[in-house]
């Protein structure tokens, strides 16, 4: 654990004496607030693919991650802060992530490592392969790469403790789960043939039943991802002290590359046919290729 220095924590415009500027520290709630929660970030003990072996290395002596406060993984979803998705996320991964993300208690955060988690990687046109766990559950920092070096999955959590660093007490957006009433739950996906996003229900009848008069019922779109818990702010919330900065402008000074704080899934290419499987003129192909061979 690093070592405690006060002068992390002034802010403020009263002056402190030299002399006494390692004993005494005048702040504001939010700072002192946001710097305990990013100084003490417990990621959850799971992976999934390749990217897990870089995280794993990421914790080892060589990267300590303990200069973070990160360094005490957790082993149960319910202890833990943040939640590194490491691999390839199939369609029957996505129901257990989802499943562990509702576990985890507010404040939490999500970082999508690698190019799998982020848009579903090299295996994105997979059958089992959800184009990034960004459609199931909010993601905080994407850390790009295939796998990412564990040089570059400490620069995201940097840029997580950055974007924390912004958040104010005032502003009730920044600190939703203080609102009132319980957060909703992020719908668990169903797994099936097909993975089936709850909150597509009524889009999959609209087209079962077009489909059953044989008319043409498109493609399946993923709703827009709304915002884990928007519950209604509380009334008693009180300004924080004028000294502290909002939290856009501080969110404004982060680094760019691998710090992307959205929740809007990168959209997806689909073949020219919609998407169709035309099964015979692949079949086709392979009987031509064959022939050709063999002449
Ligand atoms: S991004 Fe690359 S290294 Fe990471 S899980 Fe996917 S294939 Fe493996």
């Amino acid at each position: 654990m690093a070592e405690l220095d006060l002068r992390d924590l002034h802010n403020t415009e009263f002056p402190i004496p030299d002399e006494m500027q390692g004993n005494v520290a005048i702040t504001s709630l939010s700072r002192i607030y946001n710097w305990s929660r990013r100084s003490s970030m417990w990621p959850m003990l799971f992976g999934l693919a390749c990217c897990a072996i870089e995280m794993i290395a990421t914790a080892a002596s060589r990267y300590d991650l303990s200069r973070f406060g990160m360094e005490v993984m957790r082993a149960s979803p319910r202890q833990s802060d943040l939640m590194i998705v490491s691999g390839t996320v199939t369609k029957k991964m996505v129901v257990p992530i989802v499943r562990l993300y509702n576990q985890m208690p507010e404040p939490k955060y999500v970082l999508a490592m690698g190019a799998c988690a982020s848009g579903g990687g090299p295996f994105k046109e997979g059958y089992n392969v959800v184009s990034g766990i960004d459609q199931y559950v909010p993601v905080d920092v994407y850390v790009p790469g295939c796998p990412p070096t564990p040089q570059a999955l400490l620069h995201g959590l940097i840029a997580l403790q950055k974007k924390i660093d912004g958040q104010s007490l005032a502003n009730g957006n920044d600190v939703p789960w203080y609102g009132v009433g319980p957060a909703e739950p992020t719908p668990i996906p169903i797994l099936g043939p097909d993975i089936i996003d709850p909150r597509q229900m009524d889009l999959i009848r609209r087209q079962a039943q077009l489909a059953a008069e044989g008319k043409s019922f498109g493609l399946r779109e993923l709703p827009p991802l709304k915002p884990t818990t928007t519950p209604k702010l509380a009334p008693k919330a009180k300004a924080a002290p004028a000294s502290d900065k909002p939290a856009k402008q501080a969110e404004a000074a982060a680094p760019a590359p691998a710090a992307v704080a959205t929740a809007t899934a990168p959209a997806a290419t689909k073949p020219a046919d919609g998407g169709k499987f035309d099964k015979a003129a692949m079949l086709a192909k392979i009987r031509e290729k064959k022939a050709q061979k063999g002449s």
